[in-house]
């Protein structure tokens, strides 16, 4: 089999020259106008990304720091328990560690997501939220955990790092949890050029996670809790203003490579996503299992396609948090099997050759 494609896992770039006129001014409007922090951009953004999930956004520096907020804006912290999926990426294990809280890991479900029989049997009284990490674009099964938490009386958390613009029985996700962090790193569907964040909650809330976020200054010169500096800038804001008006073409095109994935992979050794039920994922990642995965992303890379793995170390085996311990079966099969195809501003040459590739694996 000779080598014919050179299929990049992703092509960011490409995001960029689709709107480079847009991107560019954007750009060098923020620059002339000589405001970089906190100023008319960053609202407008805000306006629109809370308009668009439905809730009140506030900007923050990144998606960890989105989760490390959201605890602390429902005061939990030392001595608070919160349910998270084992499989989710650590930084979501991370948001919960430095709010001070005690992350509970809990196995995931066919979909890689939050399996909810799991996380009822982990609520202990110490219990306060459950985080539902949409992974890879696919929603939770929001049903189960709104019910969940409301019979616990606890908070319903999203991280919505890789579901911007995904929806469960028609609503956005980040519409349901008390509190909502996205992140906008580049690689993300709505991803800037460089780090962001954002909470989406409701307004009083959001006015607790400004002050915060502003070294705990409602004011100018008046701290009246201790914050951090974790804004998002005014840079990021314009950009991200430009790509929000694309995100659905974005999405779309994700999910135009998905269905061909889905439908063009036949092959015996490698098993396909499954879609739950009344969601619309966003295919942040395309993920297939398969015994042989380093063999299998050998074989691709022979094939000039690009492969990636989300995750191969998964939160409880990393060093960080080899402390916290457990046995987590299907978690570690995951991290094991698991292995992402290119899905991202991919033509359909290029996808066609990778499922010709693959079926011939
Ligand atoms: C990317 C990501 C984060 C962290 O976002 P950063 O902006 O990189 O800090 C958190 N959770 C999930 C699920 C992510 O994919």
């Amino acid at each position: 089999m000779g080598r014919v494609m050179d299929v990049p896992f992703l092509p960011l770039k490409r995001q960029y020259e689709q709107h480079k006129n847009e991107y560019d001014a954007a750009l060098l409007s923020v620059m002339e106008s000589g405001q970089y922090i906190l100023g008319e951009r960053t609202a407008a953004f805000e306006k629109e990304f809370g308009e668009y999930i439905g809730g009140m956004c506030v900007g923050v520096s990144s998606g960890l720091s989105a989760l490390e907020i959201a605890f602390r804006a429902l005061n939990i912290g030392e001595g608070d328990e919160v349910i998270v999926a084992a499989n989710a990426y650590i930084a979501c294990v991370m948001g919960i560690t430095r709010a001070g809280a005690t992350p509970v890991l809990v196995e995931p479900n066919a979909y890689f997501n939050i399996d909810v029989r799991e996380a009822r049997k982990a609520v202990t009284d110490k219990t306060r939220a459950i985080l539902a990490v949409h992974l890879y674009g696919q929603p939770c099964d929001m049903t189960g955990l709104k019910q969940l938490c409301a019979e616990y009386g606890i908070y319903l958390v999203e991280d919505c790092a890789q579901s911007h613009g995904a929806t469960f029985n028609g609503k956005q996700t980040g519409s349901f949890g008390d509190v909502s962090c996205f992140s906008f790193y580049p690689t993300k569907n709505l991803g800037g050029f460089g780090d962001g964040g954002a909470i989406v909650t409701d307004e009083r809330t959001a006015q607790w996670i400004r002050t915060y976020r502003n070294y705990g200054s409602e004011k100018k010169y008046y701290n009246s809790m201790i914050g951090d500096n974790a804004r998002l800038d005014e840079l990021q804001s314009a950009l991200l203003s430009v790509k929000l008006k694309y995100l659905k073409e974005i999405n779309n095109g994700k999910e135009h490579i998905a269905k061909r994935y889905l439908d063009g992979i036949k092959n015996g050794k490698i098993t396909l996503p499954r879609v739950f039920g009344n969601v619309l994922s966003v295919w942040h990642q395309f993920v297939v299992l398969t015994d042989d995965r380093d063999g299998l992303a050998e074989y691709m890379k022979a094939r000039g396609i690009d492969t990636a793995v989300h995750y191969p170390i998964p939160p409880h085996k990393s060093g960080a948090y080899s402390y916290l311990g457990g046995s987590y079966p299907i978690t570690e099969r995951y991290a094991k099997t698991c292995l992402s195809l290119p899905c991202f501003c991919h033509t359909d040459d290029e996808i066609d050759y990778v499922i010709d590739m693959i079926n011939g694996y």
